[in-house]
């Protein structure tokens, strides 16, 4: 997507060979119309996979994917990266290892939100090693739903999490795929 690559460039900055920042539009500053876009994009990737449901991760999978939910007009559930008392019925969880934290916690889903019957497009910002996301497809196959699709923001298509997601059988499409990255430099596939 070329307009989210742009935004990569002028914005965004690889803090090592490792970790991209993009704070200034996605992680902590938010830019809507780009999220719009975001939202848009997957809706014409998707759009013919019966989406029921937008699943994602907190925090910053919420801005794409009520961009996406809204394009869909399908509800947004959001997966809690912590049990609360709020939660109250029956939770399901599962063990995610965290990229940018360096440490596990429980993903956590409140059992009503998704039931067998749904198709379930699960988005979120980035994918590295994709503990994340085959946390989260995991999670959401415990209910009986169907993963119809898995909508990444940017992979780093250098770690191994797209291989890995691709090989387990899942339909994933990334809007922005980094070959390779450094103090200064970005590098998209196909460039
Ligand atoms: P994975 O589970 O695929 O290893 O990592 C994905 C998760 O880690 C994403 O949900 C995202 O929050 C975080 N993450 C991974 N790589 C990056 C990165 O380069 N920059 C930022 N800001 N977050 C990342």
């Amino acid at each position: 997507m070329k307009l989210l690559e742009d935004k990569i460039r002028s914005c965004g900055r690889a803090l090592n060979d490792d970790v991209l920042l993009v704070d200034m539009f996605l992680n902590h500053q938010v830019d809507c119309e780009l999220m719009k876009a975001i939202g848009d994009e997957f809706y014409r990737i998707f759009k013919d996979e019966g989406i029921t449901k937008i699943a994602t991760v907190e925090a910053s999978g919420i801005a794409p994917s009520a961009m996406a939910a809204l394009a869909f007009k399908v509800p947004m559930v959001i997966l809690k990266k912590q049990a609360s008392v709020l939660m109250d019925g029956k939770m399901l969880q599962t063990e995610v290892y965290s990229f940018t934290k360096k440490k596990s916690y429980q993903l956590t889903l409140k059992k009503e939100f998704i039931t067998e019957n749904d198709r379930v497009l699960l988005i979120d910002d980035f994918m590295a090693n994709g503990e994340a996301a085959m946390g989260a497809a995991k999670l959401i196959e415990m209910t009986g739903a169907t993963i119809a699709g898995i909508g990444i923001v940017i992979s780093k298509n250098f770690q191994p999490g797209m291989e890995k997601i691709k090989a387990a059988g899942y339909n994933v499409a990334s809007l922005a795929q980094v070959a390779e990255m450094g103090e200064g430099y970005i590098k998209f596939v196909g460039e």
